[in-house]
């Protein structure tokens, strides 16, 4: 927390706005919608219900295909099953560990020669890297397809001057505990769209029917964020960029650090884009340092220091048995390498320098390498 959260939550409290609504909730939305340069945002109780009532919007069904990124959380294709449709997964490519536009034109020529095309593409912007938008965009509008960016973990960060998150059709923040910044739990639906966001508003609300007594024709959700959290989040804007520039000079200490070392690579940024670093990524060649990403998990666990792996790709979940997934190339999945080579390093934004140069001399430890 950044100190000014309790005034907001008092705030909330000497009103007694304490519900789903409320002076709070229309104030973090205005300030969001400011800071990203859009037209409207809808405040969600996750960025999972976000994802969800995007796809509700764009009217994702039983028997419905959505395309999305392999290399995510859970979070990103769970929406699509709650929908009953079949998400089909898009492989990354290596210079923004995001969606391959190769992959993702190889899916789109399958699905229109068997004449279906998905619903929706849902494009994760990993660890606050963007996804290569221009080259998305442009086979997404060849076919006609909505975009949903799943921009979660990408808050602040930048595509060509632009905010990230705000190129699609519909875009999506998320201010769980882990986020760069948070509200504890809740989420941000964003569009340009007018009509979507109102539409938005009434499914978040049970989608109550304009008459007098309770009536509903359309099936709704209980998804709209408290005025309490709402308070949380509008302190936690104002130090939005402070926390970015915290992660940046974290990520730029790991790679002075060890950038040099034979077998690391670092999560590239991709030119003309900037990364808020959410978390430091970077992938581990074991043949080059002599030790596995899990080596040096456990190594570093042994000191008390919590490193992890990158998420696991969707198409190997258990929950996504058998679903249809599109390789950046024949024979290379480069998801597949970035999750045995992943290794993703405590990035917190209040990381003080002596524990972050402490996490670099037991790595290089794990390394034997001498400090
Ligand atoms: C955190 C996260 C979500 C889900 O957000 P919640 O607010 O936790 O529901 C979705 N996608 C990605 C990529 C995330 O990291």
């Amino acid at each position: 927390m950044s100190g000014k959260e309790l005034m907001y939550v008092q705030e909330a409290f000497d009103t007694n706005w304490i519900a789903p609504l409320g002076p709070n909730v229309d104030a973090f939305e205005k300030d969001i919608a400011n800071y990203l340069g859009v037209s409207d945002a809808v405040a969600v109780s996750s960025g999972t219900a976000a994802i969800h009532l995007a796809l509700s919007l764009l009217d994702v069904k039983q028997g419905d295909t959505v395309f999305c990124s392999t290399l995510t959380f859970v979070a990103s294709a769970n929406p699509i099953l709650y929908q009953g449709a079949k998400p089909i997964f898009i492989d990354s490519e290596l210079s923004t560990w995001n969606m391959s536009p190769i992959a993702l034109k190889n899916a789109f020529e399958d699905a229109y020669k068997i004449g279906k095309l998905p619903k929706a593409v849902i494009v994760v912007h990993l660890y606050g890297q963007n996804a290569k938008m221009d080259e998305i965009v442009s086979l997404c509008n060849q076919y006609d397809v909505p975009i949903i960016e799943d921009a979660a973990e990408s808050l602040g960060s930048t595509y060509k001057g632009i905010v990230s998150g705000t190129i699609g059709k519909l875009g999506v923040f998320s201010f769980n505990g882990n986020k760069i910044i948070t509200t504890s739990g809740g989420g941000m639906l964003i569009s340009n769209d007018p009509e979507l966001m109102k539409k938005a508003r009434f499914l978040a609300t049970q989608a109550k029917d304009p008459a007098p007594h309770y009536q509903h024709s359309t099936l709704g959700f209980n998804y709209r964020m408290s005025n309490i959290l709402a308070g949380i989040g509008r302190a936690q804007l104002e130090v939005l960029e402070e926390r970015i520039n915290a992660r940046r000079m974290i990520f730029e200490k790991y790679q002075q650090e060890l950038g040099l070392i034979p077998g690391i690579e670092f999560m590239p940024e991709l030119y003309e884009t900037t990364s808020n670093r959410w978390l430091t990524a970077l992938t581990i060649n074991e043949q080059e340092t002599g030790a596995s990403v899990q080596m040096i998990i456990n190594s570093l666990a042994k000191e008390n220091i919590e490193a992890r792996p990158v998420w696991k790709p969707l198409h190997l979940q258990p929950l996504f048995e058998g679903a249809t997934y599109y390789t950046h190339s024949h024979g290379q999945s480069v998801s597949e390498y970035l999750f045995s080579t992943g290794l993703c390093l405590p990035s917190g934004s209040n990381m003080k320098e002596e524990d972050q140069t402490r996490v670099i001399r037991c790595l290089k430890e794990s390394l034997k390498i001498s400090v």
